[in-house]
């Protein structure tokens, strides 16, 4: 939609909601300029709804006098330029402009807010909506994941994660029955991106057939290990493959392809059990003569019990909630801390 389609029939309220026009200024009465004053000069008659305008004084391309468009009123009025005019415009109608992806070969949509586009040369653009405007930029972390939309409607379905929008296209041919996703902006921004939705999944990294593809992926396989995948696997690429092979490069069938997986993947990794939670037998005892206690001794109980307990370093005496923690799922896969031991 252009700014004339947009525009057009709104131009009264537009001119007193950005440029500060009585509604008597939008009648096609004579009456002084909003521009240039006078007494009887001016008149609006939005002509065809363009927000058409007359000023003998002021009006006109040469500003000598003559006609001008709501746009012309409020560029003048304003001080704004025609891009800021437009995009004023467009925010107070609430619209988004097109995605500014002229002259790209492909784009890949993350969502409605976030399109990544190559552009002749292989040169990958991210391009995203803060709110207000398109810009050539990613959005801030945590990035949303390639794919998001079917790893959400397939929450069942084993994920295969590769390097690249494109190669993930192709992994998502060669591999129907897994969710292929990818991450924004490369190797070096694993770190960016938002991996939560790969908690309880099934995972499989299949890296790019390079030293940085290969490190990418062992990192992300620490990551979500640690985020709470249920199993991670790691594919070992094709040996006689040009440096830098994915699967996009990959001449499989379907079967060819699911055979070289299961084939040459890692055995499942599935995240570390948190050691079991049994206070020592001695604790109690322990815990009733605070003032002999040794530190190593008071150590090894916290690390073997979720009890919440609370040293006071002024009067050297500990509280215990015996209240359990253990069903609280924001202490499962977490190290126990120790915010107030300060012995
Ligand atoms: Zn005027």
């Amino acid at each position: 939609m252009t700014i004339t389609d947009l525009t057009n029939g709104r131009w009264p309220d537009l001119l007193m909601q950005l440029a500060g026009l009585t509604p008597d200024q939008l009648t096609d009465k004579h009456q002084p300029c909003p521009l240039c004053g006078g007494e009887d000069r001016y008149r609006f008659d939005d002509l065809n709804g363009t927000g058409s305008w007359y000023c003998n004084q002021c009006g006109g391309k040469d500003h000598m006098g003559g006609g001008g468009n709501g746009m012309d009123m409020l560029m003048r009025r304003t001080g704004l330029t025609y891009p800021e005019a437009c995009k004023r415009i467009e925010q107070h109608l609430g619209h988004r402009p097109e995605p500014p992806t002229k002259g790209a070969e492909h784009i890949w949509q993350y969502g409605p807010d976030f399109i990544v586009c190559r552009f002749p040369g292989k040169r990958l653009r991210p391009l995203w909506w803060d709110g207000s405007q398109w810009l050539w930029k990613a959005p801030p972390a945590p990035r949303p994941l390639y794919n998001l939309d079917a790893l959400q409607q397939r929450p069942n379905a084993p994920v295969l994660i590769v390097e690249g929008e494109k190669t993930a296209d192709a992994a998502a041919k060669l591999f129907p029955s897994a969710v292929a996703i990818t991450w924004p902006s490369g190797c070096k921004a694993i770190d960016k991106a938002d991996w939560a939705p790969l908690i309880g999944r099934n995972c499989t990294l299949w890296p790019d057939a390079d030293a940085p593809g290969i490190q990418a992926m062992d990192k992300l396989q620490g990551k979500l290990l640690k985020l709470g995948a249920a199993q991670v696997r790691i594919i070992t690429p094709p040996a006689d493959v040009p440096e830098g092979w994915d699967l996009a490069d990959a001449d499989w069938s379907i079967a060819q392809a699911a055979a070289y997986l299961k084939a040459n993947r890692s055995a499942p990794t599935a995240p570390p059990k948190p050691p079991a939670l049994a206070p020592p037998a001695e604790a109690k005892p322990i815990l009733d003569k605070p003032s002999k206690l040794e530190t190593l001794e008071l150590l090894t109980y916290l690390r073997t019990t979720t009890d919440n307990i609370r040293f006071n370093t002024f009067t050297r005496q500990i509280e215990i909630n015996q209240k359990s923690l253990a069903n609280k799922t924001s202490y499962k896969n977490q190290e126990f801390r120790y915010p107030y031991l300060h012995l």
